[in-house]
C-alpha cells in the first residue's frame, strides 16, 4: 500500500500539442474541442505561436503536434512548421483534410513537417458527410490522402469509431488497405467535450464493440498472412473498462497543450474544470509548467481522496482521468468512475446499460459548430 507523497519536481514537458484554432469547417458531434468554443478568446498570432514553441523546446519538449480545430484555417502553417523543423522538433499535423491542397501539401514538406494523421467520419460519403456535417468531406478526404503519400508520407489514418459506424469495420479497413495505409488508428470515441454531450448517441453497445473487436482481430491475421505492413491500432473506449487509464501519464508530467487563445492545459480537456490556467501571453512556459497552481494541482498523490490514496495501483493509473471524474461526479478529486473501486462507478454501469437500448439516430445528436456553442455556453 503506497502512502501520500508530496509533489516532486517535474520533468520538463516532452510533448507539446499546439492548438492553433478552434475554427474547422467539419462539425463532428464527438469533437474534443470545449463546448463554449465559440466564445473564446482571440487566436494567438504567429510570433505568439513562434515565441511557445521556442521556449517549450527550449525546456526539453521533442514532439510536436498541430491540431485544433482545424489547424489548415491558419494561412501561417508553413511559417510554423519551418520554425519548428529549425528548432529541431518532430512534428505532426493532425487534420480533417479539409483545406489540404498538393501546393500545401508540399510547402510542407519543403517545410519540413515530419508526418500527417489524416482522418475519417466513415467508410463511405453518405456517413462520412452525415457525420462531418460537410456535403464534400469525403471526396476532399480521399483527394488530400491520396497527396500525402504521394508527397512521400507514411500513411496515417484516423477513425474515429462510435455506434454509428462500429458496423463498418470490414469496410473501413478494406478503405485503408485502398488508400495504401500504412497505420489505421480505430478510436473509439471518448466520451469529453461534444462526445460527453452526445454521449447516449454515440456509446456503442458491449456486442457492438466485441464484435468490432473481432473482425479487427480477423484482419489483423489476414494482413500478416498476406505479408502486409499495415498496422490496425484499435482504442478501446474507456466506458468498458474495469481501470482507468494512466491519464496523459500524469498530470503536469510530459504533456503540455496550448490552446487557441494561449491558455496553457495539462491535457486538452482539462479547460473544464474547475481551475485557473494560466495563459502563456502572460506567462513564461517555464514558469506554467514548473510554478502555477493549474499545472500543480494533481501533481504527486497528496491530493487524492480514497479509494485512491490508500490503493496499490495509484502509481500506475494516478487515479484515472479529472476530467473523466468530473465529468461523472461533479468532483475532479474523485477517483475516475471508471475504476470498479470508484463509488461512483455505478454510473459507467448505467451508461453501459443504456447504450444497450439507445435508438438516438445522428438527426439526434447535437453537432459541433459555432451556432450550437453559443448556445450551450449561454444556458
Ligand atoms: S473532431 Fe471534427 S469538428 Fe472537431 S476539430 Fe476535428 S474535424 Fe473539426
Ligand atoms: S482506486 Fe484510484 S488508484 Fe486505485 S485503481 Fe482505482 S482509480 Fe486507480
Amino acid at each position: 500500500m503506497g502512502s501520500a507523497s508530496n509533489k516532486a519536481q517535474p520533468g520538463p514537458p516532452l510533448w507539446l500539442l499546439a492548438e492553433l484554432t478552434y475554427r474547422c469547417p467539419l462539425q463532428c458531434p464527438y469533437c474534443s474541442n470545449p463546448l463554449d468554443f465559440a466564445n473564446t478568446d482571440q487566436e494567438l498570432d504567429t510570433e505568439a505561436w513562434i515565441n511557445v514553441l521556442r521556449q517549450a523546446r527550449e525546456m526539453g519538449a521533442a514532439q510536436l503536434g498541430f491540431s485544433g480545430g482545424e489547424p489548415l484555417v491558419r494561412p501561417d502553417m508553413p511559417e510554423l512548421i519551418a520554425e519548428a523543423r529549425g528548432l529541431g522538433y518532430y512534428t505532426n499535423l493532425i487534420t480533417s483534410g479539409i483545406g489540404l491542397t498538393e501546393t500545401k501539401v508540399e510547402q510542407f514538406r519543403e517545410a519540413g513537417l515530419d508526418h500527417i494523421q489524416v482522418s475519417f467520419q466513415a467508410s463511405d460519403p453518405e456517413l462520412n458527410n452525415a457525420v462531418a456535417g460537410s456535403r464534400k468531406a469525403f471526396e476532399k478526404k480521399l483527394a488530400m490522402t491520396r497527396a500525402v503519400r504521394e508527397a512521400g508520407y507514411p500513411m496515417v489514418l484516423n477513425f474515429v469509431i462510435h455506434r454509428h459506424n462500429i458496423h463498418q469495420m470490414d469496410d473501413i479497413i478494406r478503405l485503408c488497405e485502398e488508400l495504401g495505409a500504412d497505420y489505421v488508428e480505430l478510436a473509439t470515441c471518448q466520451y469529453y467535450g461534444w462526445a460527453f454531450k452526445n454521449r447516449e448517441g454515440l456509446m456503442p453497445s458491449k456486442a457492438q464493440l466485441d464484435t468490432a473487436e473481432d473482425r479487427v482481430q480477423a484482419h489483423r491475421r489476414r494482413l500478416h498472412e498476406a505479408g502486409s505492413a499495415m498496422k490496425l491500432i484499435f482504442v478501446t473506449p474507456d466506458y468498458y473498462e474495469e481501470r482507468p487509464k494512466a491519464c496523459m501519464n500524469g498530470w503536469g508530467s510530459i504533456f503540455l497543450t496550448v490552446a487557441p487563445d494561449g491558455t496553457a492545459l495539462p491535457c486538452h480537456s482539462a479547460r473544464m474544470l474547475p481551475i485557473e490556467f494560466p495563459n502563456v501571453r502572460n506567462q513564461s512556459l517555464k514558469s506554467i509548467w514548473y510554478d502555477s497552481p493549474g499545472f500543480n494541482h494533481y501533481r504527486g498523490d497528496a491530493w487524492m481522496p480514497e479509494p485512491c490514496r490508500s490503493c496499490d495501483e495509484k502509481d500506475k493509473d494516478f487515479g484515472g482521468c479529472r476530467c473523466q471524474a468530473y465529468l461523472l461526479t461533479g468532483n475532479a478529486d474523485n477517483a475516475d468512475p471508471i475504476c470498479s473501486k470508484s463509488d461512483h462507478h455505478d454510473r459507467v454501469l448505467a451508461a453501459r446499460r443504456a447504450a444497450d437500448h439507445a435508438t438516438a439516430s445522428l438527426a439526434d445528436l447535437t453537432y459541433r459548430n459555432a451556432r450550437n456553442s453559443r448556445v450551450i455556453a449561454k444556458a
